[in-house]
């Protein structure tokens, strides 16, 4: 059973999300590196398209910057290296990542990134989107200082998945990867 909240959650459009800008534009193409505009306090997460039964999304990376660990026992992932390298932090031996490089993944199986020295692009398909009470995080993880933040306003590293999380009210963040509130 499906409820109303839960499908509704899956077609709703965010701000950046290029589902929306396809619908205004019809067409368009754009560079990746110019998508995404990476910050130094967490990844970034631009969604492409997404639905109950998929997500894809691009990821920037700047220098050194992570991706905690996690685990999606319900979706199994696809990641195609665009740009950069770094390291896969799947299961128990890091895989290096290079451009054009393909990574599976089933689901159930642990993972992470860590940008190398320079910015790392993802693209990202998830099958199926993954359900947000099932992911477990897996790593523990940091926070940093709030920074003025090229987006918007200021922004800080989510402590959960080291996603960039923009300041939304008051002293709370809302991280942009996990949905987290901190
Ligand atoms: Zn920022
Ligand atoms: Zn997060």
């Amino acid at each position: 059973m499906t409820t109303g909240a839960a499908a509704n959650e899956a077609a709703r459009h965010h701000v950046g999300d290029l589902a929306e800008v396809l619908d205004n534009l019809g067409v368009f193409g754009m560079l990746a590196d110019d998508l995404v505009a990476p910050c130094p306090s967490g990844f970034r997460r631009v969604p492409i398209s997404q639905g109950a039964d998929y997500y894809l999304s691009i990821q920037g990376f700047t220098s050194k910057q992570i991706a905690y660990a996690h685990t999606h026992p319900d979706s199994e992932e696809w990641v195609i290296v665009l740009s950069g390298g770094g390291e896969a932090l799947v299961a128990e031996s890091p895989v290096a990542l290079g451009p054009r490089l393909i990574i599976g993944r089933a689901a159930a199986h642990p993972h992470g990134f860590l940008s190398g020295d320079d910015a790392l692009q993802l693209l990202s398909v998830q099958l199926p989107r993954p359900s947000e009470g099932t992911t477990t995080w897996d790593q523990p993880g940091e926070t940093t200082d709030p920074i003025d933040c090229a987006v918007a306003g200021t922004c800080r590293r989510c402590w959960r998945c080291g996603g960039h999380s923009l300041n939304v009210r008051a002293e709370v963040f809302l991280c942009e990867n996990c949905n987290l509130e901190f």
